[in-house]
């Protein structure tokens, strides 16, 4: 499945060639929402191929530090999302909502029928957390 979403990403990047060569703003023909080189989408789709690609590396050190699950922890869910995690202990956790189309992508993650209690972790807390990886 993640083989299929890179092929696609691929596809449309073939597509589209450099972003650059057409962007509107960069032409002068409106707005967009890119920083002249790529696209918010493209950022967005490099975030989770980065992430998950941790993920895999960490679980094959550890695999109890990496997991997964479609619930959160109060049981409620996003349709459509899913939550990847590194850690469970509270001050470490690092989480991200993934499409849930990459489910299978991340079979190697362990499955909770609910995902850990949120701690909280801000955009920049996961930054913070990163760096001692
Ligand atoms: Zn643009």
């Amino acid at each position: 499945m993640f083989t299929e979403f890179i092929a696609d990403f691929e596809d449309n990047m073939k597509k589209e060639k450099q972003h650059s060569d057409k962007c509107p703003a960069k032409k002068g023909q409106g707005a967009c929402l890119c920083d002249g080189y790529h696209t918010f989408d493209e950022l967005y789709w490099h975030r989770i191929a980065l992430f998950i690609a941790l993920c895999r590396k960490i679980h094959q050190k550890n695999e109890r530090n990496v997991w997964r699950s479609k619930l959160h922890s109060d049981g409620s869910g996003k349709k459509g999302w899913f939550i990847l995690g590194i850690n469970k202990k509270r001050g470490e956790q690092i989480t991200y909502h993934l499409p849930m189309k990459l489910w299978e992508t991340t079979n190697f993650a362990e499955t909770l029928a609910k995902a850990q209690k949120w701690d909280g972790h801000s955009s920049d807390d996961v930054l913070k957390r990163l760096k001692n990886i």
